[in-house]
């Protein structure tokens, strides 16, 4: 019987929180708990709570179920925070948690500040939605939870891309493909899919973006009066930092939108050995050592000449390193 199983059997109600801005990964194993909870518990009465999540996860079950408005002084039998690395990710829900009974984490988040009573984070999982599976009984995961649950490791993966995808992310994505689901419309739908306005403001992004760092890193920025001029919002911007990245020669993209004037929605993603997520750390954000984020506040150029520094600095480390390796073998062989 698993950590989460065991709180289940006692709990009559439950809430189910993710991160501030959810994606794929988080709306996807909040959902999946959701719909497991609704076939093997269908005695406790369970909430999802998360700030309004993107349309394109509407063939989702359970996905207008979900309240964005948040307990104020609810208290819940157990409070399930899931894809979500610390307190101040969890946004409004903390309260939710605070107020809680009980609570258990489920992540991936090499970040996580392991902030809940029970804490299951798995660093090298490819998502919470592979962390999750690993604590479902496989046999009662119905399609509509399957669904939920390949939605949130094809959007953590990059569609099976990036590297924290392993043999057993495949496994478990192909136990969820025997349960009937339509993986084709699933990647095509809510990862590929782009509106006409999407692909104004990618293009938009691509064309003004700038390399520094003799081409190893890329950036590009949104503002809001760009984001004004195409009638776009956050949700919108998903799949920028991903083309960015995918430049040749390039170690290091950096993709940031303002969210308020002078504040910024930073994202990092590395393609070496360089570690975006203690840079990240470093302003206060987190994730992952290849992908990873946080919110600066300043001008443009401010932002860009802090994160460049950091850059540079494990650039010249990681160098150095390389160095003293090959020295190493050249004076053992
Ligand atoms: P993003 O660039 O927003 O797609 O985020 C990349 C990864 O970093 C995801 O796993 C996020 O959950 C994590 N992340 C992004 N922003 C933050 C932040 N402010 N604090 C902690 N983790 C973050
Ligand atoms: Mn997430
Ligand atoms: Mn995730």
């Amino acid at each position: 019987m698993t950590i989460l199983d065991k709180k289940l059997e006692t709990a009559k109600t439950v809430l189910i929180l993710g991160h501030v801005r959810p994606d794929g990964d988080c709306i996807g194993s909040c959902l999946g708990l959701y719909n497991y909870l609704e076939t093997v518990y269908p005695q406790i009465k369970a909430q999802v709570c998360l700030e309004e999540p993107a349309g394109k996860f509407a063939y989702l079950k359970g996905f207008d179920q979900i309240s964005t408005l948040f307990p104020q002084d609810t208290s819940y039998d157990l409070c399930l925070c899931l894809d979500c690395s610390d307190e101040s990710r969890l946004g409004e829900g903390i309260r939710g948690l605070k107020l809680a009974e009980d609570s258990i984490c489920i992540d991936h988040h090499i970040t996580n500040t392991k902030y809940c009573r029970e804490n299951v984070v798995l660093p090298e999982a490819s998502s919470t939605c592979e962390v999750l599976f690993g604590l479902l009984d496989e046999e009662k995961i119905t399609k509509e939870t399957a669904e939920c649950l390949y939605t949130g490791i094809v959007h953590d993966t990059g569609v099976f891309r990036y590297s924290c995808t392993s043999s057993k992310t495949m496994e478990i994505a192909g136990k969820l493909m025997d349960k009937g689901i339509n993986f084709t419309e699933i990647i095509d739908g809510s990862f590929f899919r782009k509106t006409y306005v999407q692909n104004q403001i990618l293009g938009r992004a691509l064309l003004e973006s700038i390399t520094f760092l003799h081409g190893k890193c890329i950036f590009s920025v949104v503002r809001l009066k760009d984001m004004d001029f195409y009638g776009v919002t956050s949700k919108d911007l998903d799949g920028i930092i991903d083309q960015l990245r995918i430049t040749e020669g390039v170690h290091c993209a950096i993709f940031m939108y303002e969210i308020e004037p002078q504040i910024f929605k930073v994202s990092l993603r590395s393609n070496t050995e360089l570690n975006v997520a203690k840079i990240a750390g470093f302003f206060g954000g987190g994730g992952h050592v290849k992908a990873a984020g946080c919110t600066m506040s300043g001008t443009i150029y401010d932002v860009i000449n802090n994160l460049s520094g950091h850059i540079e600095q494990q650039m010249i480390q990681l160098e150095g390193q390389k160095k003293e390796k090959e020295d190493d073998t050249c004076t053992t062989e």
